[in-house]
């Protein structure tokens, strides 16, 4: 394990009783805060009959009503542009973002001058310490600036922390590289499939990125930093240490994994981290599986009070090896509510499809994974690519046949697996969409 070094050791070393009783002190807080301030909360707050006053205790947190996605557009529909959950006024502001909208219309959020610079500082603080990155280091960021948050926030925190930053937007993966040959960067940061993808990159053009500087690749947007293969793999390109990081536009970076690669620890000091039956939407106890829940303890711009996160995880809330005590995300997002499908009764996740395709060595990393409606008595398929033009007939076949037998004695089903030619398969340069649901 590298050097374990913490940002604020304080807390994040808290026993659990301590903790929670800290959260609760914010999170009785930050819920006057909006209640005072937001009139979205105002309205939820009083229809489901919580008043501020009546959390006494950390339990009590579960009558206080679920945020999600949908009532932020809603709200945005009715009250544009930034729609009634934020508290404060548009002229507060000094940056502004919105969703990807993979998943429909985009959500806005305006972010004020204390939580751009020092809230968001302070939580990418436990990232930057987390990982082992320190003032010496230097970081490539390839990414194209815009509205979506990805690595905006990142960077600025980096950079006001003394990291010295080369920006990559508005380059080819090649001129990318290039400057990764040329600037000598320690640190990169990306989705774990363009990180690959960079990898493949550099192969075509004679480059072993594992002979250059970089030492950490932070990687984020999908679940690859904790999917063991795809993790494998990069490191094995990169000649480094690949850790998570996690967040989302709207509740911003809550995670990251720390030099032991135990799990993703979850900021706790800034985040109130709950796990909920997606279904009932009761609470579920360490070790088992749910729907995340979040709470900005400390935004003050558009602080989301248990939000739900739709990714599927699992809590460990053992002190883990680098000391710290923050709860870790065991296996980091397992799954997405909403990507998850289910098929011949089995609840089955892409990224333990990922894991399976990313373990095979015939198989390149790009893959699709077709779900037939339930009933239609059709296969599910899964569409692979060879990883060299090399291989033989015979190799494809046996591979082929040894992932349909891994695939069916870990999922229970037995896929049928078509090898597409090399370059078929779609691309992706920010978030993957690899299940087509018919
Ligand atoms: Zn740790």
């Amino acid at each position: 394990m590298e050097k374990v070094i913490m940002f604020k050791p304080e807390l994040e070393t808290l026993s659990r009783e301590a903790l929670l009783e800290y959260q609760l002190g914010l999170f009785r807080k930050q819920m006057a805060y909006v209640y005072e301030r937001a009139p979205m909360y105002k309205r939820k707050f009083n229809q489901a009959g919580v008043r501020p006053g009546d959390i006494k205790t950390i339990d009590d947190v579960q009558r206080v009503p679920f945020t999600v996605k949908e009532e932020l557009r809603q709200s945005q529909e009715k009250y544009p542009p930034f729609g009634d959950f934020h508290c404060i006024r548009p002229e507060e502001g000094v940056r502004v973002f919105q969703t990807t909208g993979t998943t429909g219309i985009p959500v806005r959020s305006l972010l004020s001058k204390k939580d751009w610079y020092v809230n968001y500082y302070e939580q990418f603080m436990y990232f930057m310490y987390g990982y082992g990155i320190t003032k010496s280091d230097m970081m490539f960021v390839p990414f194209n600036y815009g509205l979506y948050l990805a690595w905006w926030g990142l960077q600025a925190a980096f950079e006001q922390a003394g990291v010295l930053i080369v920006p990559g937007g508005g380059q080819t993966s090649e001129d990318r590289i290039k400057n990764i040959m040329e600037w000598k960067p320690t640190v990169v940061c990306g989705t774990p499939t363009y990180i690959l993808f960079l990898g493949d990159i550099a192969k075509k053009m004679g480059v072993d990125l594992s002979k250059t500087n970089v030492r950490i690749v932070i990687t984020a947007g999908e679940p690859g930093a904790q999917v063991p293969s795809t993790k494998k793999q990069i490191e094995a390109t990169w000649g480094a240490r690949n850790y998570d990081d996690i967040g989302s536009t709207e509740i911003s970076n809550f995670g990251f994994e720390c030099v032991a690669q135990k799990g993703t620890h979850a900021v706790e000091s800034m985040f109130l981290a709950e796990v909920i039956d997606p279904v009932t939407g009761k609470s579920l106890g360490p070790g088992q599986e749910g729907e995340l829940v979040l709470t900005n303890l400390c935004c003050e711009s558009m602080p989301l009070i248990r939000w739900r996160m739709g990714d599927i995880v699992k809590f460990d809330v053992k002190k883990c090896d680098c000391g710290r005590t923050f709860l870790r995300l065991d296996g980091g997002v397992i799954g997405r509510a909403d990507d998850m499908f289910q098929f011949g009764g089995v609840n089955i996740f892409p990224s333990a499809i990922e894991n399976f395709v990313r373990g095979t060595k015939e198989f390149s990393n790009e893959y699709q994974v077709i779900a037939p409606k339930m009933g239609s008595g059709k296969h599910l398929r899964v569409r692979v690519e060879p990883s060299s033009p090399a291989l033989s007939k015979e190799e494809m076949d046996r591979a082929v046949k040894a992932f349909k037998e891994t695939f069916k004695f870990r999922i229970g089903v037995t896929p049928n697996v078509e090898v597409a030619k090399i370059g078929e398969l779609p691309r992706f340069e920010g978030k993957a969409r690899r299940v087509i649901r018919e």
